[in-house]
């Protein structure tokens, strides 16, 4: 799963470079499984995986278009984020 991650991080990359569609709070997002999800104009979603999360992945893409969103993480974390922290990801 190494190479996963390592596209996600030249994925990080080329989104930086699409223009931002919207700002999204965190705690806005819907959390579903552990994910967390925010529906898209475009019908479809953009997610954030809990491995996104933990590694304070600031954009999240949709699934269908180009489009994608800035996440603004609590200042202050709370509790469940820091336990979030500590959990070991399986596919590392
Ligand atoms: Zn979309």
């Amino acid at each position: 799963m190494r190479f996963a991650y390592d596209t996600r991080w030249k994925e990080r990359q080329l989104l930086q470079e699409f223009p931002v569609e919207d700002e999204m709070y965190l705690e806005d997002m819907e959390e579903y499984d552990s994910n967390y999800t925010y529906p898209c104009r475009c019908g479809d979603e953009y997610t954030l995986t809990v491995t996104d999360v933990r590694l304070r992945y600031d954009y999240a893409a949709c699934g269908s278009c180009s489009l994608c969103i800035r996440i603004i993480y609590p200042k202050n974390d709370p509790v469940e984020l820091n336990q979030l922290a500590n959990t070991n990801i399986s596919d590392t």
